[in-house]
């Protein structure tokens, strides 16, 4: 029979992966694996695995392959219709907390919510708040609403287009956003993990800056005073970000550096 020492050996994928593989499938923590890795593998077990490699081996995301994705140290359930939390996020996340200390109860909006991992993060590390989150995607609400359930997260989540989708609930003091950022023309939407991504998660089918400009715009009607609104964006847009920002009415704009150093949230205040 063979073992997953045996299996390590010859197996295609990187050792991390194989771990990630094996322990979907076997239900187990890692350490639970090097400690077995001599035992054998019953045959079904060894389908499944097959199965889960091949799709890996063909290019598929492994947060889709598993259904989970770590972000802000908490497990999001992720599927085909959402975007893949990414690390670089987590300063959005940390920005918009930053933004939110000294505030008593502070009214909170995630636009284009997706695994709802932006919106649940911040409810949960600010219980007082008031989080609301909208997409434009019913399965990618479903997936957000089953996250804030499982994590115990209050948050109202809205069906439609950006502020379309609000009721009138009063003035914001954060807006935050993870919108489609990567213009139609750029070749990595044909790359890596992004080809399996919702292209309406990833692009707006033009400069990338749609998307942006439009959260930018409206964001003055929804606003408190002093209220921030602070945006995730490319790796070459944070001069253009700033420009639409303090054209749509925002003063103390700033772009923030990401763990590799690139400009990656862009935001600013409004009066
Ligand atoms: N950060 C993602 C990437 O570049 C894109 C996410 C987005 O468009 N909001 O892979």
């Amino acid at each position: 029979m063979e073992t997953l020492r045996g299996l390590s050996l010859d197996s295609k994928l990187p050792r991390l992966e194989f771990q990630m593989l094996w322990q979907h499938v076997l239900q187990v923590p890692r350490v639970w694996l090097i400690a077995h890795d001599g035992d054998p593998i019953a045959p079904e077990k060894l389908a499944r695995f097959r199965e889960l490699e091949a799709r890996r081996l063909n290019g598929e995301p492994m947060a889709y392959i598993i259904g989970v994705r770590e972000f802000m140290g908490r497990d999001f359930l992720v599927s085909p219709a959402v975007l893949i939390p990414r690390p670089e996020t987590e300063l959005l996340v940390e920005t918009g907390l930053r933004h939110l200390q000294g505030r008593m109860a502070p009214r909170v909006l995630d636009l284009g919510t997706g695994t709802g991992a932006i919106a649940i993060s911040i409810a949960l590390d600010r219980p007082d708040a008031r989080v609301l989150a909208s997409d434009s995607s019913a399965q990618a609400l479903d997936v957000a609403q089953q996250n804030a359930q499982t994590l115990g997260a209050a948050v109202e989540f809205f069906h439609g287009n950006w502020y379309d989708a609000l009721p009138d609930v009063g003035a914001f003091d954060l807006i935050v956003s993870n919108p489609p950022y990567i213009a139609a023309s750029d070749p990595h939407l044909r790359q890596g993990d992004l080809r399996f991504e919702p292209p309406s998660a990833l692009t707006d089918n033009g400069d990338g800056l749609a998307a942006l400009r439009a959260i930018a715009q409206g964001a003055g009607h929804w606003l408190a005073s002093q209220g921030g609104l602070f945006m995730e964006h490319g790796w070459d847009q944070a001069a253009a970000v700033r420009g639409i920002m303090e054209s749509s009415g925002f003063s103390r704009v700033a772009s923030l550096p990401d763990l590799a150093g690139i400009e990656r949230v862009t935001g600013g205040i409004y009066n």
